[in-house]
């Protein structure tokens, strides 16, 4: 396994000043400065150390489980009259994407002397996937959550406690994401010299964006190694994602920006449709301003105040998406679709039925647009399987049909 973390120059990929075409950058507070330097002058070479690789790669062989495995779904394919194949990061240790990332900066963390681990989250998948490699590490670990949401995910606010963590409530504002990466960014500030931040897509001030994609990464580097041994070629005609912040997506993406005839497919939450003022589509919606202290595409007022976003799934409840994201959407390198919760919702079920695998309610999202594609029946499509559906149990079955 490589994690390909020498190999950055796609047009596509991060600048040297941090931008993806007009997105990206670092639009910190001067307080935040120090912090976020030390991690950007940091972060190449660390990655680049032989020794740091090897730690990375053996966690993920023998701790996640990777590579995770690429299914050829024949039944889901006799559907759709088409050849489709799931990345199977439902089956990693946690069960999804998030925990390459939070390895990979567990492990960078380390390397930089820190001894505290912050991080925030909405449905609690990132704090889990963070409470766990701080358990593994023997760091401490506190998590931001906004208090509604501290409610409203109790399973994942007692797993986090189970693994250690600290959970503080965000009680300001809506008490929900945003709020708990307010205080998070506070913490970072009042310790800047013991403490690493964790955040859980590419979303935030560079290098963030850029880190998070190279940790996720190994994804694609996985699938170009799998198709080749299943059907002959590296490149399939179509990588489906969702995306909420973007991370599973910027993995499935990140070997394939190059490779123009691979059609890449962002899928979006509709919500309850586009235009219905409950949505999380934030290509259609958005427009360029600065989030998580990132200038990209996010839903806003027309005085620039953040429009709270609406999906059924928690994941993909988050009103911006990555500058990476940003920039393949306004260059069109790839297509932004987007589904309802109701077509997540009836995908969710059409997977459990025909390949006996419930899939995550975020996942679900890239695999009801299937349908809209148009496959032929020599298309070779991956879909990125991001995560389980364990989780999602009480939403599928209280709509069940
Ligand atoms: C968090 C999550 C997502 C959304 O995050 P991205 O950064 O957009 O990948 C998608 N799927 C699952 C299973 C998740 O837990």
């Amino acid at each position: 396994m490589d994690i390909a973390i020498n190999t950055s120059q796609s047009r596509y990929h991060v600048n040297e000043k941090g931008y993806y075409g007009d997105f990206g950058g670092a639009y910190i507070p001067e307080m935040l400065y120090p912090n976020v330097e030390e991690l950007r002058e940091n972060y190449l070479n660390i990655m680049r150390d032989p020794a740091f690789q090897q730690e990375f790669e053996s966690l993920l062989r023998d701790y996640v489980g990777r590579p995770s495995p690429l299914y050829f779904a024949s039944r889901l394919s006799e559907k759709y009259n088409s050849k489709i194949f799931l990345k199977r990061e439902d089956l990693n240790h946690t069960g999804a994407h998030k925990i390459n990332n939070t390895i990979g900066q567990i492990l960078l963390a380390k390397r930089l002397g820190k001894k505290r681990i912050i991080a925030e989250t909405g449905a609690g998948q990132h704090g889990v996937a963070t409470a766990t490699v701080c358990a593994l590490m023997g760091l401490e670990c506190i998590v931001y959550m906004g208090s509604v949401d501290i409610q409203r995910q109790a399973p994942n606010v007692a797993r986090m406690k189970m693994l250690g963590a600290t959970v503080v409530p965000a009680t300001s504002g809506s008490q929900t994401l945003k709020d708990a990466t307010n205080e998070a960014i506070r913490d970072w500030i009042n310790n800047p010299v013991d403490t690493h931040y964790i955040i859980g897509s590419v979303v935030g001030p560079h290098p963030y964006p850029d880190m998070v994609a190279r940790f996720q990464s190994v994804i694609s580097e996985e699938i170009k190694k799998q198709l080749t041994e299943k059907t002959g070629k590296a490149l399939p005609d179509y990588v489906i994602a969702c995306v909420g912040g973007g991370s599973n997506a910027a993995g499935a993406f990140f070997h394939f920006t190059d490779d123009e005839s691979v059609q890449l497919v962002a899928v979006e939450a509709a919500g309850k449709g586009v235009d219905s003022g409950f949505s999380a589509a934030t290509s259609q919606l958005g427009k360029p301003g600065v989030i998580h202290a990132s200038k990209t595409l996010l839903m806003q007022t027309d005085d620039g105040q953040i429009v709270e976003p609406h999906s059924i799934s928690a994941g993909l409840d988050y009103p911006g998406v990555g500058p990476f994201h940003a920039h393949l959407y306004e260059s069109g390198r790839a297509v932004f679709l987007n589904a309802t919760d109701n077509e997540a919702l009836a995908a969710g079920y059409e997977l459990s039925l025909l390949e006996g695998i419930i899939p995550a309610l975020e996942s679900a999202h890239a695999l009801a647009k299937l349908k809209d594609l148009q496959l032929n029946p020599e298309d070779v499509t991956v879909v990125c399987l991001s995560g389980r559906g364990d989780k999602d149990l009480e939403t599928y079955i209280k709509h069940l049909k």
